[in-house]
């Protein structure tokens, strides 16, 4: 082994100056080596030690000689060294290679990697030399590496492959003692708004306080993950359940709902939670199926508890094939846009018309947005989507000199695009290209849309006012807007909510409400559109509450824009047509 280390030509010219000169040499080399290098008897005492050893010991080298080198092992370490040690000595010649732990005088703990070679039968050497290269930094920097590949670096919570391997283990006991684990798949609702609202920096420190609060709740045998985003999962430990997972998952959703406070505002958020039970299923497919439970307390209004039941996996098939056909349908164009009038209820004629979308499913036939947009939404394809409409819509109102007509053209607009970065580029940019008119121009977004987050959604308002165009509050009354509110976001138009229209002409309270509505708008000076007027006594209450517009199957349908043009082109050029009543709608 020695020779080794000195190598070629220069052996032989070590070794002519006698054994005496070589050893001097080589223990030279020894001294200097930052490697521990010892020489232990067959008794286990330590015959040699080089500095780097004395160091690492922690006692001078005339003290550690002749002292037993395990005494200078992690206690935990010793015994399986010893042993090995004494395997090694059966073997003369033979080599062997460990991790070990010593121990210095001050209790520092050191990782050493060390080869050992048994050269008792060697009449020079008669012992095992120990080599030693101290790995206590790779050691570390593997284990931090190791921590931070199994935990999530903004909360600090395990992480996806950690709750798998603990989930596995889990299931195997449980399947053992014929019980069942839970995982609860929890989702914030409307994160991204929030998100949007609050920066990134904000975003990131609702999730911390989140994720604080719903380890409160939980018992030191669970264990709350980090997936990404705003999902996390609990791994719900069956021995710690006192009581069901259900109730759990009630538990967390309600800490969720009192208010954080971010950046001094004041944040309510609620979760959509999907709970999974069993011990059959793999750990990925009780996590899927608390997913798909998950998608359903969203689908369902948000802001509650789901227990997966093997039917939902269906209803899971159809929405993936959803998202899979919304790309399709987007990259092949299959959107059409419809155009209802909008009426003046004093004289009956068209002001302005709405785009309303449908798509063409080349299985399913025609799609109303009911069937679409909700799933659009969720996964970001309304932002393409509503783009397309937009443009579709302004190329039409050109080729229909709508603005020239005096009509406008309303366009819909989701949550998901009002906080979208791109929607303010997107407007601009259409209307530069089609050349549209940009005040004849309506955006509609939803009341409950605008009140999610009524301070980012009037800064956002404010910009798109900016580029020249109109809006409307669309599903006025279904949002719980005050009057104080109404008055600083920047709408011009309210759109009453067809719901109220529907019963106004047989229940009193509909009609207050509706009363109260139009006096709201009216105080701020704002016009006004009922939607969905189907009958004639509705109009006429409208009428006599001085409502100044109207939308609805009375007049007209959603009329495609084959039909559109042509009533259209059959009309004097000034107001484009007159809506006598139900004979005279078009249908579609
Ligand atoms: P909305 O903006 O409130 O549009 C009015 C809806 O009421 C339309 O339904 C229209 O067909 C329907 N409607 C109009 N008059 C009557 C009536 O007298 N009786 C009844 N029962 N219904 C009437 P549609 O076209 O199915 O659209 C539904 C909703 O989908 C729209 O409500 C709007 O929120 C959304 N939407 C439609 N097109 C788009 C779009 O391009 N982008 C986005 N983001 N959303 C859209
Ligand atoms: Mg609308
Ligand atoms: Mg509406």
């Amino acid at each position: 082994m020695l020779e080794l280390v000195a190598g070629g030509g220069r052996t032989e010219a070590l070794r002519a100056n006698g054994a005496a000169g070589f050893f001097a040499a080589m223990s030279t080399v020894a001294e200097h080596s930052a490697d521990l290098l010892v020489l232990i008897d067959k008794d286990g005492l330590l015959v040699y030690a080089n500095p780097a050893a004395s160091a690492l010991f922690g006692v001078a080298i005339e003290d550690a000689i002749g002292t037993s080198a395990i005494s200078f092992l992690h206690p935990d370490d010793a015994a399986r060294v010893t042993r090995r040690f004494l395997e090694l000595l059966r073997l003369p010649g033979g080599t062997m290679t460990d991790t070990v732990r010593f121990v210095s005088t001050s209790h520092e703990v050191r990782i050493l990697e060390i080869v050992s070679t048994n050269c008792v039968h060697n009449p020079e050497v008669e012992g095992l030399i120990v080599n030693g290269r101290d790995i206590t930094e790779r050691k570390l920097l593997e284990s931090e590496l190791m921590e931070q590949s199994l935990h999530d670096a903004l909360t600090g919570l395990p992480n996806r492959t950690l709750f798998i391997d603990r989930a596995e283990r889990l299931l195997s006991l449980a399947r053992r003692d014929q019980t069942a684990i839970s995982v609860l798949f929890i989702d914030l609702d409307n994160f991204k708004t929030f998100n949007d609202g609050l920066g990134h920096h904000g975003g990131d420190e609702l999730l911390v306080a989140a994720s604080r609060r719903m380890n409160n709740v939980l018992r030191s045998e669970d264990l709350l993950c980090r997936f990404g985003g705003d999902e996390f999962v609990v791994l719900v430990n069956p021995r710690s359940l006192d009581s069901s997972a259900e109730l759990l998952a009630l538990r967390i959703n309600e800490v969720l709902r009192s208010p954080f406070q971010i950046d001094g505002r004041v944040i309510s958020v609620t979760a959509s939670i999907g709970v999974a039970s069993g011990r059959e299923p793999s750990v990925e497919d009780l996590i899927r199926e608390a997913d798909i439970a998950m998608y359903q307390a969203k689908a369902a209004g948000k802001n509650q508890v789901v227990t997966f039941v093997p039917q939902m996996e269906t209803l899971a098939n159809d929405r993936l094939q959803l998202v899979i056909d919304l790309q399709r349908a987007i990259e092949q164009d299959e959107f059409v846009v419809h155009f209802q009038p909008i009426i003046d209820i004093r004289d009956r004629s068209m002001t302005g018309l709405e785009a309303l979308v449908r798509w063409d499913h080349p299985h399913r036939g025609r799609l109303a947005p009911a069937d679409f947009i909700t799933s659009a939404e969720e996964n970001g394809m309304i932002v393409d989507i509503g783009r397309i409409v937009l443009r579709a819509s302004c190329e039409k109102a050109v080729r229909w000199r709508l603005t020239q007509r005096g009509l406008t053209l309303a366009v819909n607009l989701s949550a998901r695009q009002l906080s979208s970065a791109t929607l303010l580029d997107d407007v601009r940019r259409i209307l530069a290209e089609t050349g549209f008119e940009p005040s004849s121009l309506v955006l509609e977004i939803t009341e409950t849309t605008i009140m999610r987050d009524a301070d980012a959604a009037t800064g956002r308002l404010r910009e798109l006012k900016d580029l020249g165009v109109r809006l409307a509050m669309d599903d006025f009354g279904t949002g719980y807007s005050s009057l104080s509110y109404l008055r600083q976001i920047p709408v011009d138009i309210l759109k009453i909510d067809r719901s109220f229209v529907a019963d106004l002409h047989d229940s009193p309270e509909a009609a207050a409400i509706v009363r109260s509505l139009i006096d709201l708008g009216k105080t701020l000076d704002l016009e006004l559109i009922a939607e969905g007027v189907e009958l004639e006594v509705q109009l006429d209450e409208l009428e006599r509450q001085r409502c100044n517009m109207a939308q609805g199957f009375l007049f007209a349908r959603p009329m495609s824009p084959e039909d559109l043009e042509a009533m259209l082109e059959a009309a004097p050029s000034g107001k484009a047509a007159s809506f006598a009543g139900p004979d005279a709608s078009p249908r579609s």
